[in-house]
């Protein structure tokens, strides 16, 4: 029923992160009734290939290769935050809360989807932590499973650095009420509490 290209096209756009079969579908058939679109879609799709780059030293994207925050000379560079993928990156950059360096894994550490160690960028940052003028590593990892599976093994990786490691903090949500709170974040926001 479905002419042969269209069905390849909507069976690529349904093996995006995030997309259905259903979504697919409605994007493949306004692509095909708006050409331009395609068009449009197509240049742009060519210039990231073309241009963006991936940084060799964190990981991070950008149109140069050190990335503009590895190679600036305002950045702390004592600091490394660990993050799982440029995502998170632009979170933290988006805060305005840091200011140090990044390091980007590229996922983490996952037996359920076959992902272990060195399937992650992590050799590179057990270089980058060893270097004189690192004090401090931060990891940025999410509270899920895998990500503190993760932040275990690079505890491991990182024992002979000299370096502190810490972790970003648990516990409530800016503007949440407690009463909407799940068991283990209750748990460890009252672990964490501060004195007021
Ligand atoms: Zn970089």
């Amino acid at each position: 029923m479905i002419p042969l290209p269209l069905e390849q096209l909507i069976k690529e756009l349904a093996s995006l992160p995030g997309v259905g079969k259903r979504s697919a579908q409605r994007v493949a058939l306004h692509m095909l009734q708006n050409p331009e679109c395609m068009k449009a879609l197509e240049g742009k799709m060519q210039a990231v290939a073309q241009e963006v780059k991936t940084c060799t030293k964190c990981a991070n994207i950008g149109l140069d290769d050190p990335c503009h925050i590895c190679t600036s000379v305002t950045r702390d560079k004592t600091r490394i935050c660990v993050v799982e993928g440029v995502d998170d990156l632009w979170a933290i950059e988006r805060s305005g809360a840091f200011t140090g360096m990044y390091h980007v894994l590229g996922g983490v550490v996952d037996a359920m989807q076959g992902v272990g160690p060195n399937d992650l960028n992590m050799d590179n940052l057990v270089s980058r932590a060893c270097s004189d003028s690192v004090d401090e590593v931060i990891l940025a990892l999410g509270a899920s499973v895998a990500g503190q599976t993760t932040a275990h093994i690079i505890k491991g990786r990182l024992k002979d650095a000299g370096v502190n490691l810490t972790v970003l903090a648990r516990g409530m949500p800016m503007g949440a009420d407690v009463d909407y709170l799940d068991e283990g974040t209750i748990s460890l926001a009252l672990q964490g509490r501060q004195a007021v």
